[in-house]
């Protein structure tokens, strides 16, 4: 069979199904779709996005069979018309329209009413009897097209046209009379030479190779380009092109345009929604020129179409199975569809939606749980901006962790938690934040970064905390301790800024929140999750209190308790210095004493919140400089705490300081260094296990050795680890149930892992390291270059945030193969911040993990991933 280019519609004829979406486009696989259902669709025919590729390959030209086809199509559009394109008399009149697979709005605009011309023109006032209409509707199709096709900037049509209405006293377009009208056009065409140095064309048959040439070429427009990338809308041919009979809304007061939705999509009520103006055409609607009605008027204005809407929406429904948004238009009491596609919604509709149909019986569980994007769940978690009211964004930054808050500026930790302790709400602004901090990020209701990436401290502790973060907003310098500049404006401590997470917006002065709310149908929605899923999703929590909330949030367990975080709260910092500054073992084991009660208690409280549910607890990772003062000032007032000489403390911190200490002296290279940490960290571990069990708590807990990279070091820390306990064991004749594993979170270990699963019970990956590791980018360092390698295509995305599974995704599986093969009963998870982003969860899925680890608010997101990812694998 010859290839096929171009598809017709109509009610007699369809070429088109829905199923052609590659090829017709979502606008043209649907009209397709609605001619076959028996709606009222103005006829016409689609060029498919294979044309569009042929265009390119065609030094922007279509290939001559192209041609014949759309003849052919337009011979047979004209027929079933019963009117031909450029007639003077009753011309046929089309819009030319684009749509791809994917919806791109504001990609390219449409052109309506071609086939016009100064004969034409005059036909048409002759046919509807409208001459104000026929000219109105010429003046539209030459501004359209001279903006569009000829890509005339809009503006100049719009200052011709204001021009003449100043000058006439008229503020309306509608008052425009038929001969302001004319004025109008010749002015347009005027403007049309001497931009472009060539008449307006009149030949309709020019008009519309000139217009389809402009849909295809406006394809590869840095816009469309730039949306692409954006919307990660990837692998598409290009777009088609829509060709189809003119209706029109706009020839009086029984004739009108709107745009409906068969639910509501704010809410998910399942009531029909929209808006509709009477005596207009389609895009009047969308620019927003005059106030449209609430379709419900409609019921009254003229019930029957009314009634005909209601029928078609409920075929339309039944028949897509979701949320339809449908444009329509009726010409003279004769109803029109012109376009139906899926409907976006916000995430609460999305929920409701999803529950109603599936109780509707529209639906199955599987499609219910497909039809939520997991990202638009944190929507539902997370307090937000009031929508009902009118702001201007003052700067933005990267959108670090979802949510908004309203606070006063204080720019030190210290002072976010004397503030907070006042009960005064405040928002941290800070150039980066860094571990001791922590304390009074906790207090804030917001964070605040001039720099730093997407996994930057203050990032990745926000999200953690399930607190609105925006970093890296560059057009903030911060000047000193009390006042810093935002987009050229100064702003001191106490005055009040809101920040948007969500967006990455910061906002002056102190707008009103909303809290979200958890709806029946959220929880119900969960439930089918939970019964959908089959890999489980942990949490990564490192006090009681995130644990508990991570426990509210689904839970089924800790994936990654950091142990430093601990280590700054209150005064704990103080013994921590102390056993870094020791001289020797002795000294150290002395400091680690009196931190022992006190992990015992941290890991005591979170054993109980995760009562029954397994507890991987990390022991210590960072470089320990992390824990010491930088500023002389600083060190001066430890040293006289500390009654030691501010220059040999001095010293100490100097020897500490690494080139590069995310390669440095860290993770289980600490511990082989210094086993105390280790025992102590371990001891404290299995006594609070102990306490726990003691009180009829079930504990099982996971003891996790960081940044393993030969087998020998984990094997000479797990020798350490193993003899602790049996220590504890022996002393107080009892027994307890644990696993020692490790994370694997540098290259090497993912190539020697069955030698590491020898003796590993389990595998965690630390996906931020191993991309950090595997790329060599520093991600500290990488939010310099990042972008500049997402704009210029060298990265897809950035892969701190999305698994890149090409690279670090095969050493991922390779260490699965690997260390499964050695240990069949290895368990396997991802504890990195991955863990809590759809598309590397379903990588996860795919790879055959055992779990996913995710901070506390990322846990249903991950469930519905995880949910998703075996629907998708079963199908
Ligand atoms: P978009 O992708 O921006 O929605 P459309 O192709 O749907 O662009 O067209 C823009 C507007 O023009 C819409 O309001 C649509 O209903 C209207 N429109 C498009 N084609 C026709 C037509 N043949 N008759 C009447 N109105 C039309
Ligand atoms: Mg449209
Ligand atoms: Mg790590």
């Amino acid at each position: 069979m010859p290839k096929k280019y171009v598809y017709f519609f109509s009610k007699e004829k369809t070429d088109g199904t829905r199923d052609l979406k590659d090829l017709l486009g979502g606008k043209g696989a649907n009209l397709a779709e609605m001619c076959n259902l028996g709606l009222p669709i103005p006829p016409g025919f689609t060029l498919s996005s294979e044309v569009c590729e042929l265009f390119y390959e065609n030094d922007n030209q279509c290939p001559s069979e192209v041609v014949r086809e759309v003849d052919e199509n337009l011979r047979e559009l004209e027929k079933t018309n019963g009117k031909k394109l450029g007639d003077p008399d009753d011309p046929l009149l089309v819009s030319v329209r684009s749509g791809a697979a994917i919806s791109m709005p504001g990609m390219m605009d449409t052109v309506l009413n071609l086939g016009l011309n100064d004969q034409s023109v005059k036909g048409l006032a002759r046919q509807s009897r409208d001459a104000r209409f026929a000219t109105d509707s010429y003046r539209r199709f030459i501004q359209m097209f001279g903006d569009v096709v000829l890509g005339i900037p809009h503006g100049k049509f719009e200052e011709i046209l204001d021009y003449v209405k100043t000058e006439a006293d008229i503020r309306f377009d509608v008052d425009l009379s038929v001969d302001q009208l004319r004025n109008i056009i010749e002015r347009y065409k005027k403007l049309i030479r001497e931009e472009t140095g060539d008449h307006f064309p009149q030949d309709p048959q020019d008009q519309l190779w000139k217009s389809i040439h402009a849909v295809f070429g406006s394809w590869n427009n840095e816009r469309a380009i730039k949306y692409r990338q954006m919307n990660k809308i990837e692998g598409l041919r290009g777009t088609a092109v829509n060709i189809q009979t003119m209706v029109f809304g706009n020839l009086g007061k029984d004739s009108g345009t709107g745009v409906t939705f068969s639910r509501n999509p704010s809410t998910g009520e399942n009531r029909y929604y929209g808006e509709y103006l009477i005596n207009a055409q389609g895009e009047d609607v969308v620019a927003g020129i005059r106030d449209p009605k609430d379709i419900a008027e409609l019921e009254k204005d003229n019930p029957v179409i009314y009634r005909e809407l209601l029928h078609y929406k409920k075929i339309l429904e039944e028949h897509y199975k979701d949320m339809q948004d449908m444009e329509f238009t009726i010409q003279r009491g004769t109803l029109y569809f012109l376009q139906t596609r899926t409907g976006k919604r916000t995430a609460p509709a999305a929920i409701k939606i999803a529950i109603d149909m599936l109780e509707e019986g529209l639906i199955n569980r599987e499609e219910a749980v497909m039809r939520v994007a997991p990202d638009q769940l944190d929507q539902l978690l997370h307090p937000a901006i009031d929508p009902d009211q009118e702001y201007s964004v003052l700067a933005r930054g990267l959108p670090a962790s979802p949510g908004a808050a309203v606070g006063r500026i204080v720019f030190s930790a210290q002072a976010a938690e004397q503030q907070a302790g006042k009960g005064e709400q405040v928002i941290l602004v800070r150039k980066e934040t860094s571990p001791e901090d922590i304390g009074g990020m906790d207090a804030a209701q917001g964070i605040l970064t001039s720099t730093g990436g997407m996994t930057s401290h203050a990032a990745v502790v926000a999200r953690g905390m399930g607190k609105c973060c925006v970093v890296g907003c560059q057009q903030m310098v911060i000047r000193d301790s009390s006042h810093c500049e935002i987009s050229g404006k100064t702003y001191r401590e106490g005055d009040y800024l809101t920040l948007d997470g969500t967006k990455g917006e910061v906002i002056d002065g102190q707008l009103k929140l909303k809290t979200p709310e958890i709806s029946d149908d959220f929880q119900k929605f969960i439930h089918i999750i939970n019964e959908t899923k089959d890999m489980g999703v942990r949490t990564n929590a490192d006090t009681p209190k995130d644990s508990a909330v991570a426990r509210k949030f689904g839970a089924e367990g800790i994936g990654l308790c950091r142990t430093e975080h601990m280590f700054f709260e209150g005064d704990r910092i103080d013994a921590v210095r102390e056993m870094i500054l020791s001289a020797d073992t002795r000294g150290r084991e002395k400091a680690l004493a009196k931190i022992l009660p006190m992990q015992v208690e941290d890991f005591e409280g979170i054993f109980k919140a995760m009562d029954g549910l397994p507890v991987t607890i990390r022991l210590l990772d960072p470089p320990l400089h992390e824990f010491l003062p930088h500023q002389d000032s600083e060190i001066e007032e430890l040293a006289r705490t500390m009654h030691v000489d501010p220059r040999r403390l001095q010293e100490k911190v100097n020897s500490l300081k690494e080139l590069n200490p995310m390669l440095g002296h860290r993770g289980c290279r600490l511990a082989i260094t210094y086993p105390e940490i280790a025992r102590m960290q371990t001891r404290a571990i299995i006594e609070a296990a102990l306490k726990a069990q003691n009180e009829g708590i079930r504990v099982f807990p996971e003891i996790m050795i960081p940044l393993t990279g030969t087998e020998t070091e984990f094997n000479y820390l797990k020798k350490i680890i193993e003899e602790e306990i049996q220590g504890i064991f022996d002393r107080g004749k009892t027994d307890i149930e644990y696993k020692i594993g490790t994370m694997i979170e540098i290259p090497r270990a993912c190539l020697v892992a069955d030698r590491i699963a020898a003796a590993a019970e389990f595998f965690s990956f630390g996906t931020n390291d191993l991309t950090q590791m595997t790329f060599g980018y520093s991600r500290d360092d990488a939010g310099v270059f990042l972008p500049d390698y997402i704009s210029k295509g060298i990265l897809p995305r950035d892969p701190f945030q999305v698994l890149d599974t090409e690279g670090v995704g095969k050493l991922v599986k390779i260490a699965l193969e690997k260390g499964r093969g050695q240990n069949p009963h290895l368990k396997v998870g991802i504890c990195g911040e991955h863990g809590g982003e759809p598309a590397s969860v379903e990588f996860c899925y795919q790879a055959g993990m055992d779990y996913v680890s995710c901070s506390p608010y990322r846990v249903p997101i991950a469930k519905l991933a995880a949910a998703q990812a075996r629907i998708k694998k079963q199908r």
